[in-house]
């Protein structure tokens, strides 16, 4: 979007001015003048490219490389605001002109993105200032490893990946696993169509990753660690690559971190975006170098993953909570959430809305909090039908559900699930038999091919979608749809094809009028 030519002349007009200060915290340059910084991503996807200044906060939108002289003259040098910079509130037409008072931003809370957006993601040293290795110091002087498990258990944090299985137990497994040579994978191959919650940590808090699979690899005996991301995601690799040179360069990976005799270092794989390989068997495989295919569990990978050895696999979002967890003990994390989805939760807001980008919120929140009082509401007018949450594994809602809790039980038992976080919203005009027909192609795509019912369920589930979206589908054709659905979800092997059929079944849960109207009006 033009963010780095506006960052290379804010630097190149500040410079000239004789006013910039050279941020190098190592060298502890002198911090009189302007610092100008490039950071990750704010989260306001909608409103970039963002110009934030520090400490007032005022927040600039969509910036372009001609404003930088204004926003010189005018906020560097005069103290004064450039007004058709700042956001203007679409329900009300006020000016917002800080980051905290900006409705998108006010009911959040940033655990995971705290410092997404704040620091220079290829400063170790800005990571640093912002007590970024506070926690693995803690947990190599002070806790053991039983500790370490204990406090995580006692956190309640749950797996943000999508399965939401609890993270504390799943240590506890590959730590009693016999072998002394066990494994941390940090899972970053999010393959969600809308989702780049993971994408923009890696981006904008690299270290904060770093931080998490040491204090995962800690807890459960592991001294070395992978982490897949895929190759779609050259920043995010570049900066993952950048921060575990600079952690070694400095000794916080490598051999006797921190004067103990925790050893752990880290390698990056690139996935090459298959959305089968977000599965842990799968993910395993690939890492291998083999075809990346699920395979039957047990065994489960916390007793024989990757080479055979005990492996815990955590996605980005799940250990970049940790350093957060260790620094402030569990239960300031549980006093955010329900009672069993405790913490908060990234979102990546897209569909029909105001405001899109990515937002974490406290567990619990409720659907109409996050599309209405964050996004905004809806674009152009449009009323609200439905949003789908979670991916093609996750399902359509409805204005009904609009209240309901966001935890991972209330989600399905609404028939949907978390999933690894998006969140599209649709309006009116939207037809959901299309929408069931788009998540339906895109897992038949990239269903692997190896068990039965998903290779061939979801062909002829798509083949069915289409006869139907065409206008040439029967209520016959309906029930042998929803047949499918059951048995594809029952028969499938992997999370893949058990969930594939979730946007067919809560469309037609929530929308059967609309699959009825394709077959009568043959349209
Ligand atoms: Fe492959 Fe689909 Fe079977 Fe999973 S459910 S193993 S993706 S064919």
């Amino acid at each position: 979007n033009g963010s780095l030519k506006i960052y290379e002349k804010l630097k190149k007009m500040i410079s000239e001015k004789g006013l910039l200060a050279e941020i190098e915290l190592v060298k502890e340059v002198s911090h009189e003048g302007i610092g100008v910084n490039i950071s990750g991503c704010h989260g306001f996807c909608q409103m970039g490219p963002l110009v934030r200044f520090e400490p007032s906060g005022l927040l600039y939108v969509k910036v372009k490389e001609e404003d930088v002289e204004e926003i010189v003259n005018t906020t560097v040098i005069g103290n004064g605001v450039v007004e058709r910079l700042l956001y203007v509130n679409p329900k009300t037409g006020e000016k917002i002109t800080t980051q905290d008072e900006n409705p998108f931003y006010k009911r959040q809370v940033r655990v995971t993105l705290r410092y997404c957006g704040r620091i220079n993601p290829e400063d170790i040293y800005d990571y640093i200032a912002h007590r970024g290795y506070r926690a693995i110091a803690k947990v190599l002087n002070n806790m053991t490893p039983q500790d370490v498990i204990n406090e995580v258990t006692e956190s309640g944090l749950r797996g943000r990946g999508g399965g939401g299985f609890p993270t504390g137990r799943k240590w506890s497994f590959a730590a009693a696993s016999p072998g002394t040579k066990k494994y941390i994978i940090c899972n970053g191959d999010e393959g969600d169509p809308g989702a780049f919650m993971d994408r923009s940590v890696m981006e904008g808090n690299p270290h904060s990753v770093i931080e998490g699979m040491m204090i995962a690899g800690y807890a459960i005996g592991a001294d070395e660690g992978y982490i897949y991301a895929r190759a779609e995601y050259p920043l995010a690799i570049q900066r993952m690559r950048k921060a575990i040179t600079d952690a070694e360069a400095i000794g916080l990976l490598g051999n006797n971190i921190l004067g103990s005799n925790f050893n752990f270092k880290i390698h990056i794989k690139e996935g090459a975006g298959a959305f089968v390989c977000g599965e842990e068997t799968a993910l395993i495989a690939s890492i291998e170098g083999q075809r990346g295919m699920p395979r039957p569990r047990p065994p489960f990978p916390a007793v024989k993953g990757l080479w055979g050895c005990p492996t815990v696999i955590n996605n980005v979002e799940t250990l970049a909570n940790l350093r957060y967890i260790i620094n402030n003990g569990a239960a300031l994390f549980k006093s955010y959430g329900t009672n069993h989805s405790a913490g908060t939760k990234t979102f990546a807001l897209a569909g029909q809305i105001q405001n899109t980008g990515l937002v974490e919120v406290p567990m619990g929140i409720t659907l109409r909090e996050i599309v209405f009082d964050i996004g905004g509401g809806l674009r152009e007018g449009k009323k609200y039908k439905a949003v789908q949450i979670g991916g093609p594994s996750g399902g359509c809602l409805t204005e009904e559900k609009l209240d309901l809790p966001l935890d991972y039980d209330e989600l399905i038992k609404a028939g949907a699930m978390i999933g690894s976080g998006g969140l599209v919203v649709m309006g009116d005009d939207t037809c959901m038999v299309e929408t069931a027909k788009f998540f339906m192609s895109f897992v038949q795509n990239e269903s692997c091919g190896k068990c039965v019912p998903c290779r061939e369920g979801t062909k002829q589930m798509l083949a069915l979608l289409t006869k139907i979206t065409e206008g040439k589908g029967t209520e016959e054709d309906l029930v042998v749809l929803e047949e499918l659905a059951h048995s594809v979800k029952d028969g499938s092997l992997c999370g893949l094809g058990k969930t594939a059929p979730n946007p067919v079944l809560t469309t037609l849960r929530y929308f059967r009028d609309e699959y009825i109207a394709h077959v009568r009006d043959k349209k």
